[in-house]
């Protein structure tokens, strides 16, 4: 990589702001800085016409103008680029919901300028394009099919539009159909850093997942081919086994 990679900050509290650039900038990175989510949504559209569109946004959930949530919604309508939420407000809830969101990650305030460093390096590894070294194959597991080069699952034929934990966690159960995977297990293979993480975190990413695999399969709820195991975890359904959970 040449050129230094943009990346947009919404934050309007400038101290953090002010940390947030220096920190970036030390490990390489342009950033620009926005106050509002508005100024944050003109400087995407300005990037992406100029074609050097930002390659992370660093989103602020309590903003002068509305919520961070709210900008991230509206970021989403055009763009897939991915979002890092700074919360303040510790509630598991606002975590919970950023994701949903289709925030790719969270911070609570306040936090180490080499914690935000590191979890933008390890999202941009995560969706960087591995060019030359990844062999292309599909894995299928029956009704999944996992396209690791692209990055993408396929269910019942119909391509989902998922998260990059619900990918994760999806692929993870789809590589061993059957094979009960804690939520311990679950976290290790699909969050950078399981520690920060919550078994409920994982519940809410299994339902949203759950959630998009049903519509996927035109709304029917034994379609669904995750299987809860009460107190051990989850499995993806073999191939060929009956509905039900
Ligand atoms: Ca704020």
């Amino acid at each position: 990589m040449n050129a230094a990679q943009p990346i947009l900050i919404v934050e309007d509290e400038p101290a953090i702001a002010d940390t947030l650039v220096y920190a970036l900038k030390t490990e390489g990175f342009a950033p620009e800085w926005c106050t509002t989510g508005r100024a944050g949504l003109v400087a995407l559209e300005a990037a992406a016409k100029k074609e050097r569109p930002f390659v992370l946004v660093v989103l602020d959930v309590g903003l002068p103008d509305g919520t961070g949530f709210e900008v991230c919604k509206a970021i989403r309508k055009t763009s897939a680029v991915p979002v890092i939420f700074l919360t303040a407000r510790n509630a598991e809830i606002d975590r919970v919901l950023g994701l949903e969101l289709g925030g790719d990650d969270y911070l609570v305030k306040p936090f180490s300028p080499r914690e935000l460093t590191a979890r933008v390096k390890a999202i941009l590894r995560r969706v960087a394009p591995a060019v030359g070294a990844a062999k292309e194959h599909a894995v299928a597991a029956g009704e999944v099919v996992v396209d690791e080069a692209r990055c993408a699952i396929a269910f019942r034929g119909v391509p989902l539009d998922l998260t990059r934990y619900e990918f994760r966690l999806l692929k993870v159960l789809a590589g061993q159909p059957g094979r009960v995977f804690s939520r311990d297990q679950l976290m290790t293979a699909g969050w950078e850093d399981p520690g920060a993480s919550l078994d409920r975190t994982v519940d809410a990413h299994i339902k949203t997942l759950r959630a998009k695999l049903r519509a996927a399969a035109g709304g029917a709820e034994e379609a669904d081919p995750i299987r809860t195991h009460r107190g051990l975890g989850y499995s993806l359904r073999e191939p060929g086994a009956a509905g039900g959970k």
